[in-house]
């Protein structure tokens, strides 16, 4: 957002060492022009928002010089200033009396601003939480399985170190504000009343701060920092970690952000998972199918585990192992481990190859066909 904003001595149409009274000059012109209650056409608004924003700072010199060093930077974060300038405007003719009218130039601007925006505005350091950070994370199902610990980079914002989060220069202190002489309030003569606002310098708070040259009164630098985050076992992949107050800091004593995690469990080589449980293929001859037998097959812990195929498994059966699959991420105990039966056909052509004497084999096939009862044909469903 800062830098698509226009400059502005630009906006006013002003050289940058242009004088106090060519500015005024320059927005009287421009007010005139772009008013919304001269100028009904909806660009017009904008423009003059944009108009009195710039006006509002350059016609401040306080406002002025801190422009002029840290540019549109530097009222970031101290007032929402642009949010200001959204609300309701004063009338053309309030403001062009009030800022050139029988009192003269002398007039503060401020006043008008205050007025504009009166009410919607508590002192300017309201505190702010910090935003929250997002990262994916991607691991292993192993270290899914016994839990691990990661080391997520992350630039974050962090209290400033220059000023501890104050945004001003600690060196150069607090003094009072020149505007109010330190009341936090300015008086306005208007026909026969006097009327007291908030002085627009200060805030109200009575103190003006040389803000810190290290964060430009930000009160937060950016910091490259790695965190180790701790994944317990049991995460999947979509699985959500917080670790609290690990977002961006906050401003103005308001509470840091987060930083959340979001798991990627990787697919593993031989394993499927689903919520829990797991599931491995294993091949089986037709013999071992028919005949039954005990096959060792490995978990996701790293150990093996016999299991017994019974006689008749057909392709596709699964064979439970109880408590051999994922722990669970919430309450206690472990998912389960299926086997699942894959029969294997030796491929036509390779039979010669992988079997040490084909014939023999293929003998012992057609005898095994002859006494072999038929299937019915056609599966029913
Ligand atoms: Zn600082
Ligand atoms: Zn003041």
């Amino acid at each position: 957002m800062p830098s698509t904003k226009k400059d502005y001595y630009e906006i006013l149409g002003v050289p940058r060492n242009a004088s106090q009274e060519e500015i005024k000059k320059a927005f009287r012109r421009l007010a005139r022009k772009y008013h919304p209650d001269i100028n009904k056409s909806p660009e017009a608004q904008e423009k003059f928002k944009e108009i009195n924003e710039a006006y509002q700072v350059l016609s401040d010199p306080e406002k002025r010089k801190l422009y002029d060093r840290y540019g549109h930077s530097a009222f970031e974060g101290v007032g929402a200033q642009e949010q200001v300038f959204t609300q309701d405007f004063p009338s053309l003719e309030e403001l062009l009396n009030d800022i050139f009218g029988p009192e003269g130039f002398g007039f503060d601007f401020g006043s008008i601003f205050e007025r504009a925006t009166r009410g919607r505005r508590r002192g300017r350091q309201r505190p702010l939480r910090g935003e929250d950070i997002y990262r994916t994370v991607e691991i292993s199902l192993e270290d899914a399985y016994r839990g691990t610990t990661v080391e997520v980079e992350v630039e974050r914002e962090v209290e400033c170190p220059s000023c501890r989060g104050m945004g001003y220069d600690e060196s150069k202190g607090v003094r009072t504000c020149p505007t109010c002489g330190g009341t936090g309030q300015v008086v306005q003569r208007q026909f026969f009343m006097t009327i007291s606002h908030t002085c627009p310098t200060c805030q109200g708070e009575g103190v003006v701060y040389e803000p810190c040259k290290e964060c430009g009164g930000k009160g937060t630098v950016r910091k490259r920092e790695k965190i180790k985050v701790r994944i317990p076992p049991g995460v999947d992949t979509g699985s959500k970690l917080v670790v609290e107050g690990k977002g961006h800091a906050g401003r103005f004593g308001g509470p840091p952000g987060n930083l959340y995690i979001q798991v990627r469990v990787k697919p593993h080589r031989i394993f499927q998972r689903e919520g829990d449980d797991l599931y491995v293929d294993v091949n089986l001859t037709y013999p071992e199918a028919v005949l039954g037998t005990e096959i060792e097959v490995p978990t996701i812990s790293g150990d093996k585990v016999k299991v017994k195929i019974p006689p008749g498994t057909q392709h596709g059966d699964l064979i439970r192992v109880s408590s051999k699959g994922m722990p669970r991420l919430r309450g206690s105990g472990r998912g389960d481990l299926y086997v699942r039966a894959n029969i294997v056909v030796p491929k036509i052509g390779m039979i010669d190859k992988v079997f040490k004497d084909g014939k023999r084999l293929e003998s012992i096939l057609r005898e095994l066909e002859d006494v072999l009862p038929k299937p019915e044909r056609i599966k029913e469903r």
